[in-house]
Order: C-alpha cells, then structure tokens, then sequence
C-alpha cells in the first residue's frame, strides 16, 4: 500500500506541475497505449484465455478492438474538443465574451470488472488520459491473469505518474478508495457501487458508477422472429451470459412464444454447435462462486433446452426456461450467466407496469416493426440505453453516451462523452474594460430599475 501511496503522490505531483495539460502529451500517451497493446497482444489474449477461455476473435472484437477504435476517435478529435466554447452572452453583460474552458479534472481511480477486463478497465482511461488526467487503474482481482498482465505491459511502459495499473483484492481496493481521488470511475455490481460512493463522499470525490440490473427484452407479435432470435442468442450467450448489457429474461408476446422458442434453440445449435463445451466461441463462468449461483437460480422443472453443467470445468450451456414468471428466484437479481427465463404474456400494460416496478434497468430491447409499441415503451420505462430489434450494439456506437441510470449507475462514456465525464468546464465571463455601464451600482435609481426589468424581464 506503501507504494500505492507514493504514486498517487507522484501523480498529483505530476498534474499539479501541469505536465499532463499539453495535448501534444496527451497524444503521446495515447499513441503509446495503443503500440503497447498492440505489441503484447499475443499474452493479452493467452491470459483472458487462462481466466475465462475466452478466444482471440471475442477478444478483440469486443475489447481490443473499441479501446483501438477510442484511441484513433480521441486522437483526431482531440485538438477541436479541446478548445474553448464560445457560447452567447446576456444583455446584463454586455460588452463581453463568454466561453467553457474545459480543464482536466485530476488524479482518476478506475476501478474495473472482470467480466471485460481490457475494454472496462483500459476504456475509462483511454479518455481520461485524452482529457489530461492521469490515471490509477485497479483491475478485478476476478481475473487474476489479464490483471496481472495488465499490470506488467503498463506499468513497464509508461511513468506511473501518468499511468499506473495497481493489482489488488477488497484491501487494496478499500485503501484506494480511502485516498484522495478527482473522479473514481467504477464499474460492477451496484452493492459494490454503494461501497465506492460512501468512500467517495469522505473526500467529496465525484463518481461514475457503471452498474448492472436486470435488462428486459420485449418480443412483440409482429416482430421478425427469426432475426430476433439470432441477435439475442448472439448477445445472450456472448461471454457465457457475463454481460452487463445482455438481455437479461424475455417478455414475448403470447401469440409468437412458440416460434421464438423455437428459433432461439435452432441459433443455439447454429452458432455454438450441438456442444457449446466444445465451441470456442463459448466462454466459462469465471469462477465456483458464480457457478454454484447461477446453479442455485434455475429451477429443474423449467429447463426447455440446455441445463448441462460441469463445476470443474466451470461450464454451464445455454439454457433456456420456460414458463418464467416475475416471481421465479432467477427473476430476483441479475442473472450475469448463460440461464434465459422466457416469461409469456397478453397484456403489454400490464407487463410494462411489471418491469416499471423493478429497479430502473441498465439496457432494454424491443423487437418491434411497430412504432406504436417502440414509442409506448421507450415513453414509459426509464432504463440506461438500448436497441429496437437489435441487442447491445448500441454500446459499440460511440457517438452514443453508454451509462446506466437510478440503480444501473451514473455518469456516461464513450466517444466525446468519455471525453466530457473526465472534464470540468470552467465557465468564464471574458469582460472589456472599455466602459462599464453604471446600472447596477448604488446609489439605486428607480430608471435604474426600470432598465433591468427591461432588459432582464
Ligand atoms: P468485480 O467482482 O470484478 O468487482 C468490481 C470491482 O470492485 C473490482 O475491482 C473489485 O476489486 C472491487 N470490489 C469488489 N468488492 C469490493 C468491496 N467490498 N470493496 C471495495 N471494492 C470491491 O465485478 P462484479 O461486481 O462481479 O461485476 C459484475 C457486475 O458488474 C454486474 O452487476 C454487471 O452488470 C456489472 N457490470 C456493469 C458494467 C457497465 O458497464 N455498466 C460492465 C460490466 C459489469
């Protein structure tokens, strides 16, 4: 901890000395994650596959790949996004100018997942270092091996006082969040998400907390079964279930249950094989805790498709259950695994009530061709972000802000919002010192008055 300490002194020591500020550095930075990355890409894909078996395709296409995709967005954009803002200036101030200069916040703590281990701990920092911070990474301690890894490409590349990977459990974690941070930037399960606010409050440290829930996935009547059925089976079962963004259960209506169902078994076999242990596009559950959880949630008697498990190997198939209902025990808490409750249903008021009623969820889905039923339910449930016949691309684009809302956290990234979360914008009234209009100073005179009702309403 001893050394913990030392660096976050070096780091603020570092910011204060404004050395992180010049966007040529910033650029530097950012320029070297990439080549670092890049050059130690063969271990970074031997040790997700140590954690999870997860392959080199999973691997880069959904983490390397968007950390690449967010160095080049930020490397192009960062001299417009750096500059001033001018905005309009009010009578009251005239003449002046007014703009929002936008200024690092400081010494960042993120604080990542296991379930992503590259994207969610290296993402944060991608724009944290383009905003002009430095930045403490603390990776799950869940997966042991790209933690460590991490660890060793970074910290033997870059000067801890602007990039440090601290490895570490609950201790180190909790001794982190004791010290002085700008802005710690978690995410992981909204329990947690409660711990790293309270710490945060003793030093008046802003959060981010990018938190999970239970996603739910509308399938209306008229949507287009068959390509319903291949998004969400994808999505569903990417990263054996593990994702924070994946369709939690199901809410299909009455009349197309039976085809979904169907078409949800027959994308199973297609994309993972008629054994999954056996596919490499499968990945395992990260560890016994979570598998003897996942166990404990499915009922025997609703297992329509899958169920096989092996705890040594930590696999569990996809697995489908039907009839789900709100107050099955799988329906309690997010699943976070490969189990899939399949809930039916008649009457969508009734259903969107049922959802409303739940904490505010992180994503949802409607597989719809009717605007009627997008709009009513995009109107009436509040949930971070989400896709209409589609699952959890809308978090590849990033032109859109990804971030959860009520208990699925707080704060946004990716793209420019990445850029704007790890920013504070001064706002800065720029006044001539031609003249000063003698308006507001005493002594009051009732024309005095009378002007500022006029020009202020
Ligand atoms: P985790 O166990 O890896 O924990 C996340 C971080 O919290 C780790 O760095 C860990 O060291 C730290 N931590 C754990 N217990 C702590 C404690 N008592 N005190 C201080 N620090 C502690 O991840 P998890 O919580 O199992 O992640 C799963 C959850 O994260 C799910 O709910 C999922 O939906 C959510 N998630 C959200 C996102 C998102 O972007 N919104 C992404 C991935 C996961």
């Amino acid at each position: 901890m001893k050394n913990f300490e030392r660096i976050l002194q070096q780091q603020q020591l570092f910011f204060n000395e404004n050395k992180t500020k010049p966007i040529s550095f910033r650029k530097s930075q950012l320029i070297q994650l990439k080549k670092v990355l890049k050059e130690n890409i063969n271990d970074l894909n031997k040790a997700i596959y140590e954690d999870f078996r997860k392959s080199e395709f999973e691997t880069y296409a959904t983490e390397l790949s968007m950390i690449f995709h967010e160095i080049d967005m930020a490397l192009k954009n960062l001299d417009s996004w750096s500059k001033k803002i001018r905005v309009k200036t009010d009578l009251a101030n005239f003449p002046a100018v007014s703009y929002l200069y936008p200024e690092p916040l400081g010494t960042v703590l993120v604080i990542g997942a296991w379930n992503y281990p590259y994207q969610l701990s290296i993402l944060p920092a991608v724009m944290a270092l383009a905003a002009g911070n430095n930045v403490v990474i603390k990776p799950s301690e869940l997966a042991a091996n790209t933690s460590k890894v991490m660890a060793k490409i970074i910290n033997s590349s870059f000067d801890p006082a602007v990039l440090f990977v601290a490895e570490g459990g609950i201790e180190e974690t909790t001794f982190l969040l004791n010290q002085k941070f700008d802005l710690i930037f978690y995410t992981g399960s909204s329990n947690v998400g409660k711990i790293v606010m309270k710490a945060a409050s003793q030093n008046l440290t802003p959060v981010v907390l990018e938190l999970g829930g239970k996603s739910p996935c509308f399938v209306m009547e008229d949507a287009q079964i068959e390509m319903a059925a291949q998004r969400i089976t994808w999505s569903k079962f990417l990263n054996g279930g593990q994702t924070c963004v994946a369709p939690d259960y199901i809410l299909v209506k009455k009349e197309v249950r039976e085809k979904l169902v169907e078409a949800i078994k027959k994308q199973i076999t297609q994309q993972l094989g008629h054994d999954p242990s056996a596919s490499e596009a499968y990945v395992n559950i990260i560890n016994e805790r979570h598998f003897d959880r996942l166990i404990s949630l499915v009922d025997s008697n609703k297992i329509i498709f899958g169920g096989e498990n092996d705890r040594n190997k930590k696999y569990l198939a996809p697995t489908l259950l039907f009839p789900s209902s709100f107050s099955d025990k799988v329906m309690e808490d997010e699943i976070f695994g490969p189990l899939l409750p399949i809930i039916e249903f008649d009457n969508l008021e009734e259903v969107i009530q049922m959802v409303k009623s739940k904490p505010r969820p992180l994503a949802l889905y409607v597989f719809t061709n009717s605007k009627k039923y997008s709009k009513k339910i995009l109107l009436e449930i509040s949930f971070g972000g989400g896709a209409i016949n589609d699952t959890i691309m809308h978090l590849t684009n990033a032109h859109l802000p990804f971030g959860g809302v009520g208990n699925s956290g707080m704060g946004n990234y990716h793209g420019k919002f990445g850029f704007d979360t790890f920013t504070h914008y001064k706002s800065i009234l720029h006044k001539t010192t031609l003249f000063e209009p003698p308006i507001k100073y005493p002594p009051y005179k009732s024309w005095k008055l009378k002007l500022i009702k006029l020009l202020m309403g």
